[in-house]
Formats: structure tokens, C-alpha cells, sequence
């Protein structure tokens, strides 16, 4: 179900991909992944008119088909909305966080997988703090490190 009320259909299961994004009428966008024969949805892209954040290039945001989406992110335990400017013509994304420094995506075909590419640079990132890591306590809790 979307966030504004309409029931949506998941992903047939024929297709071969294990990533699919459904359009809802409300404009959302929602992030279906297979796991094994199920589809489970990841998260939903939000369409936003502008970017309340700052950092992302000038250049991405005069495309003339720029779609801008926020979605719901946990980062080292806090749940945070994360922006997301993308052509589709150029395939460039834009991923932003909180005050992490802006991830630029390239050959991005969707909104959905600019999210996907980006989480998982973060989790990457995130195991690499942790197995740098010293003190294996609950220091995890502390911000992102310098590289991301
Ligand atoms: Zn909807």
C-alpha cells in the first residue's frame, strides 16, 4: 500500500530483474526487491517541488526533466530523510543526507536505483568504520566518518 492510501500491486513475479519501481498515481515512487519468490517493498520516494538541503550541483538542477524525491533512511541509528535529484535523460543522480557530503550517481536509469546504489555505499562504508574501529562499543552511535 503507498503512503497515500492506494493499494498497489506488487511486481509480477515473471520478470526476470530482483529490483522494480512502481509509479503510484500520487506520484510516489515505490521500491520493490525480490527475495526469493516474494516481493518486499524497500522504500518509498517521495516527490518534492524543491530541495531544502544544500550542495547539490547547479548543473543537475537546471535539467529540464530534474525530478526531486526524499525517502526515509536509518543512518548509525537515527531515522533521516535523504534527498534525491535525478534526470533521467542524463541517468545522474544526486543522493543527500542529513550533513553527509552529496553522493553523484551516474548511469542511474530510476529514482529507486540512484536509493538503491546509495545505500549500499553506505552500509560499505559503514562496515569499513566498523572494522577500523578500536572500541567496539556502543561509539558506533557516533557521526559518519570523514568519507562519507
Ligand atoms: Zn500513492
Amino acid at each position: 500500500m503507498c503512503a497515500c492510501g492506494k493499494r498497489l500491486s506488487p511486481p509480477e513475479t515473471a520478470l526476470a530483474r530482483n529490483h522494480e519501481e512502481i509509479e503510484c498515481s500520487c506520484g510516489r515512487r515505490l521500491a520493490y526487491e525480490r527475495i526469493g519468490s516474494r516481493w518486499t517493498l524497500r522504500a518509498v520516494l517521495t516527490p518534492e517541488g524543491s530541495v531544502p538541503v544544500e550542495g547539490f550541483s547547479r548543473q543537475l538542477r537546471l535539467e529540464p526533466d530534474v525530478e526531486r524525491f526524499w525517502f526515509l533512511q536509518t543512518i548509525v541509528g537515527a531515522r533521516l530523510p535523504v534527498h534525491v535529484v535525478f534526470s533521467r535523460s542524463s541517468k545522474i543522480a544526486e543522493v543527500k543526507a542529513a550533513d553527509l557530503k552529496v553522493v553523484r550517481l551516474s548511469g542511474v536509469e530510476s529514482v529507486s536505483e540512484a536509493r538503491r546504489l546509495w545505500v549500499d555505499r553506505l552500509e560499505a562504508s559503514r562496515k569499513s568504520w566498523r572494522s577500523s574501529a578500536s572500541n567496539r562499543s556502543s561509539q558506533s552511535k557516533a557521526t559518519p566518518g570523514p568519507g562519507f
